[in-house]
């Protein structure tokens, strides 16, 4: 059954300059497991699609439903609990905290859910799983490769068991023979864990991965394939 639902979605930013209408009447349902890749030119209304899934945004009209979930209807704390037990973000930039070591970057999430510190088992599990060798857990960010960044920054999305992935060019940082490393990843979750993944890219050998490439331009979805 459908995980995301889109119904008629159009997203308005008023700007003194006049309206920019970044999403225009879009509709569109993703299938739980299914792995898509949302492409367009710049400003097509790529990252207000995929900040709108994550909960960051809210319809000017138009229906969204998160795993069953409308949420226009939603409290500010209800969207927050959404988007912390429901939803994994993954970045470009990996954005990990840096004074943080990969362990404890992995563990902030569920610190922030339970209050606990005693969740290492379940972060090193994690960690293993995303190809994170033992060694390099105790590292901070700056002494990691790309590569292993991304892997720390999986594994953090990963911690609280997200029904859904949400990336932002997750290869943008990383050099080909890596970002396929980290594809197969992604993939690997997609058909062994059924994580749902909707990414972001502009990069066509990136997007290949996917089994659903939908294409946007000017807010509308002109292709999906
Ligand atoms: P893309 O990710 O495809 O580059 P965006 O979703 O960022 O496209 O932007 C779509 C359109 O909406 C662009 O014209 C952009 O300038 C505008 N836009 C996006 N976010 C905002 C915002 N917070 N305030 C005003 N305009 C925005
Ligand atoms: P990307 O590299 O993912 O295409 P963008 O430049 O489209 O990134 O957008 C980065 C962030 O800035 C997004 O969260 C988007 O909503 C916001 N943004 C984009 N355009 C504008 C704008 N004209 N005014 C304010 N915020 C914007």
């Amino acid at each position: 059954q459908p995980v995301i639902v889109f119904t008629d979605v159009t997203k308005i930013y008023p700007l003194d300059a006049g309206d920019v209408v970044a999403l225009d009447h879009l509709s569109l349902e993703i299938q739980r497991g299914e792995f898509i890749a949302i492409m367009g030119p710049s400003g097509s209304g790529k990252s207000t699609l995929l900040n709108m899934i994550g909960c960051l945004d809210i319809p000017t009209s138009g229906d969204v439903i998160i795993d069953g979930k409308n949420i226009r209807t939603m409290t500010d704390d209800q969207l927050t609990e959404l988007r912390r037990d429901v939803l994994g973000f993954i970045f470009q930039q990996f954005n990990l905290i840096l004074l943080l070591n990969a362990l404890e970057n992995v563990q902030y999430p569920l610190i922030l859910k339970t209050g606990e510190t005693g969740c290492t088992d379940r972060c090193k599990e994690v960690l293993a799983a995303v190809g994170l060798t033992s060694d390099l857990w105790h590292h901070r960010p700056g002494q990691l490769s790309g590569g292993q960044q991304q892997r720390v920054a999986i594994a953090r999305a990963l911690v609280n068991d997200p029904e859904i992935m949400l990336c932002d060019e997750p290869t943008g940082n990383l050099d080909t023979k890596t970002g396929t490393a980290i594809m197969q990843l992604l993939t690997r979750l997609c058909r062994e864990q059924g994580k749902t993944i909707v990414m972001v890219t502009h990069d066509p050998r990136t997007a290949e991965y996917a089994d659903r490439i939908i294409m946007i331009e000017d807010g509308r979805i002109t292709e999906d394939a």
